[in-house]
């Protein structure tokens, strides 16, 4: 993802069944495969908004991001984080810097932005900038931590382009919420490229309600 960046699926527990045993222990009812009429259970669950079977799995993702991409996505509180730690270990020197083609201008009020292309001197003239101010800060980095200052505090000079790492684990409703907002065209692009890696995992593991969802205008039940 993007220059230094991934999206790992590391772990899951998440399956279309989970979501049909759960909505029908409501009649004291399982079953140990899926068959249509699930599908439609699944359909009708998504439609009208039962979202807590969409609950009882997992998805456990190791990913790596620019700070600025993280900081959007610890918005969603439904799932669980932890992050790589700058008062514990050394700062990355891996910093974002877009491709020339995702070096864009903003047009508009806020709410309604369009984001359209640079001149190329401009798109090289800013990945340069960008480089430049990397740089210096990393070096002023380095020369605090060498003269012993804190990596807890030496770390307020590092920009929001540094690379970061965290774990997150979440369930399919949460997620199908996070790939509604985050892989949307209104969303940031940086963040929209991961929620659109995000929603690859969920569809192929659930197909079912990955398709409910789209059909559902990708509104999370
Ligand atoms: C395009 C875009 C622009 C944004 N701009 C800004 C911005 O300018 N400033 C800013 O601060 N944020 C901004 N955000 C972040 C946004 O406000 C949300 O914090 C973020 O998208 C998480 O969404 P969520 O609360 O639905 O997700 P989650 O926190 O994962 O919650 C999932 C769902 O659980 C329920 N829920 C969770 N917590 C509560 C609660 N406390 N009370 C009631 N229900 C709850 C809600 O139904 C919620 O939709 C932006 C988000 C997007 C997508």
């Amino acid at each position: 993802m993007l220059d230094h960046g991934f999206v790992r699926l590391d772990a899951a527990m998440a399956t279309d069944l989970s979501v049909v045993n759960a909505a029908r222990v409501s009649f004291a009812r399982r079953k140990e495969s899926m068959d249509e009429s699930d599908e439609g259970l699944i359909r009708f669950l998504m439609r009208d908004r039962h979202g807590t079977p969409f609950e009882h799995n997992a998805f456990r993702f190791h990913v790596r991001c620019p700070i600025f991409v993280a900081r959007e996505w610890f918005r969603h509180r439904i799932g669980s984080f932890n992050e790589f730690s700058m008062r514990y270990a050394r700062a990355t020197d891996d910093f974002y810097v877009p491709e020339p083609e995702d070096v864009r201008s903003q047009v508009g009020k806020p709410g309604a932005y369009s984001f359209e292309p640079v001149d190329p001197e401009v798109a090289e003239t800013t990945r340069e900038t960008l480089q430049d101010v990397y740089e210096t800060a990393y070096a002023a980095y380095e020369r605090l931590v060498e003269q012993g200052v804190a990596r807890e505090l030496a770390r307020s000079v590092m920009p929001v382009g540094a690379y970061t790492e965290f774990y997150w684990t979440v369930n399919a409703r949460a997620l199908m919420n996070f790939v509604s907002l985050r892989a949307a065209e209104t969303a940031q692009r940086e963040i929209r490229r991961y929620a659109e890696a995000c929603e690859t995992f969920l569809q192929r593991l659930m197909p079912v309600t990955y398709d409910a969802f789209v059909k559902n205008a990708r509104v999370a039940p």
